[in-house]
């Protein structure tokens, strides 16, 4: 069997930034990726602020704009749209119908939530501290954490801890009368979680989200594919080695320690350190086998919440399209999630596995093609989604807004998709929820968090890990940090 110093299981944007760091270590790299492309889910990604400084630097990663306006348009059925433009994170309206007072104080809330998620975003980047475990280093760190926010000030430190577990709607509504600007700050909240307005905690996702991306609406539209490319680069130029198509069925251990992989084809890799870039459900139940595992940490793995719901429609229509009362130049992220009532009606259909009535939508435009996330779509075992009837209704929702839809080709891929081409459990984008119980040093769970797992020489590196999902690269970079300390 060929011998690796390290074995990544998984080409997605984490393991790739993980193998670069190790080989550059020196580590002889051998990356698995299922599918004939590496990136994994950046396939779907449209826009990223969140790259991590560090990994463009030390990676030598760089990575355009494909445009430079940053605006959100979030669109009104009375053809009243919003528009804001974000100029390097300072927020200004375009356009809008909210009042003056409204418009303060949407601007005032955002300031304050910027100001929390700054406090987060101090523990971004870092390995979360491990509680108890008696040494200096994360008890500094803990006590760091606490520093920082007891740093806001008595008034500011007080209106975090009210607002951590509260309900996204309530402070909306206890602060605006415009229905439109509380359905966008409710989107931002709610996209991609197992949340609605109503649901408590949805104030804290949204910190988070912001504290990941250093800002509330993640808008900057880059060549998500060149991202990949130059990724890839890194590792051929670092000698990683690549197997594409190929397909890990096992990680093989013997005495609670890691020794190798096999392939579905049988072929096998030996070596004493494997990370995993899949999920930690497929990770743990699937790749290395629940009988290896003490029945308390297969409980926490199985009581992990990871259902996915959002699906990923593309169209191409016949013209160019062009939005209602909307000026042709205009460029920038479209929203359709009119109120609070409309999100918490659509999240209503996704408590009960049904996708929604009247769903909500996030979309960029580019001549004939428009490419949207829709919410909530989610996850369905034993049954099948019925594409054609999501897709109307979508169709159904943009069509108040462009006039002649004329579709010459369609494509949605939902979540059971998702996970059928990635292995991604439940097929979702963070590989599992980002709830108060599943962030920082609990993510994924008690047990694996840290990065690394009950087995001797195993290591998580992918988006179930902290900081959680989108393309930060931050969860393959602490990851290898972590390997590279086990290895001295
Ligand atoms: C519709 C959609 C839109 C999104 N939009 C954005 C966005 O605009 N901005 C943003 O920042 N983020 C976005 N995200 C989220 C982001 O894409 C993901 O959080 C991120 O890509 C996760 O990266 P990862 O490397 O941790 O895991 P993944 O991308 O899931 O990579 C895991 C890799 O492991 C491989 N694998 C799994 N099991 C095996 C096995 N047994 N053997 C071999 N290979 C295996 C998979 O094929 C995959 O390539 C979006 C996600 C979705 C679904």
């Amino acid at each position: 069997m060929k011998k690796f110093d390290v074995i990544i299981i998984g080409g997605g944007h984490n393991g790739l930034v993980a193998s670069s760091y190790l080989s550059k270590k020196g580590k002889k790299v051998l990356v698995i990726e299922k599918n004939e492309n590496v990136g994994g889910l950046a396939e779907y990604a449209e826009s990223l602020n969140c790259i991590s400084p560090i990994i463009k630097k030390e990676l030598g990663i760089n990575v355009n704009n494909i445009n430079h306006s940053n605006n959100i348009i979030s669109l009104e059925d009375n053809q009243n749209h919003t528009i804001l433009s974000d100029k390097n994170g300072k927020l200004s309206f375009v356009q809008t119908n909210a009042d003056e007072n409204d418009q303060k104080k949407f601007l005032s809330i955002i300031n304050n939530y910027k100001l929390f998620s700054k406090t987060l975003g101090a523990f971004m980047f870092q390995k979360p501290p491990r509680v108890k475990s008696g040494k200096r280093a994360d008890l500094f760190q803990l006590i760091s954490m606490g520093w920082k926010i007891r740093k806001l000030g008595k008034k500011n430190m007080r209106e975090l801890l009210r607002v951590i577990g509260l309900n996204i709607a309530d402070d909306l509504e206890d602060n605006l009368n415009n229905n439109n600007l509380m359905g966008l700050l409710s989107h931002e909240a709610v996209l991609g979680t197992n949340l609605g307005p109503r649901s408590p905690g949805s104030i804290l996702t949204l910190l988070y989200k912001q504290a990941i991306n250093d800002n509330i609406f993640n808008l900057n539209k880059i060549e998500v594919a060149e991202y990949i490319n130059q990724l890839e680069d890194c590792c051929n130029k670092n000698t990683v080695e690549i197997i594409k198509s190929s397909e890990v069925k096992k990680i093989l251990t013997q005495n609670n320690s890691v020794t190798g992989v096999q392939l579905t084809n049988g072929e096998g890799f030996e070596s004493k350190y494997v990370m995993s870039n899949a999920d930690p459900k497929t990770t743990y139940l699937n790749l290395l086998g629940a009988e290896i595992l003490d029945t308390d940490f297969i409980r926490r793995t199985k009581n992990f919440r990871n259902k996915g719901n959002v699906a990923k429609l593309e169209l191409a229509l016949e013209n160019e399209i062009n939005i209602n009362n909307i000026d042709k130049k205009m460029n920038g992220k479209f929203i359709y999630a009119p109120g609070i009532k409309y999100i918490e009606h659509a999240f209503n259909a996704n408590k009960y596995n049904k996708y929604s009535e009247n769903p909500c939508l996030e979309f960029y435009v580019n001549q004939k093609t428009l490419s949207a996330n829709v919410y909530y779509v989610p996850y369905l075992i034993n049954t099948n989604h019925q594409e054609n009837e999501i897709i109307e209704r979508c169709v159904s929702v943009l069509s108040k807004f462009i006039p002649d839809m004329k579709i010459v080709k369609q494509k949605l891929i939902t979540p059971n998709k998702m996970e059928e081409k990635f292995n991604i459990a439940g097929g979702h984008w963070h590989h599992g929820d980002l709830e108060i119980d599943q962030l920082l040093m609990m993510r994924p769970f008690y047990g694996s968090a840290q990065y690394s797992t009950p087995i001797n020489g195993l290591y998580l590196c992918g988006a179930g890990t902290h900081p959680g999902g989108g393309l930060t690269g931050i969860n393959g970079l602490n990851a290898a940090k972590k390997v590279i300390e086990d290895l001295k």
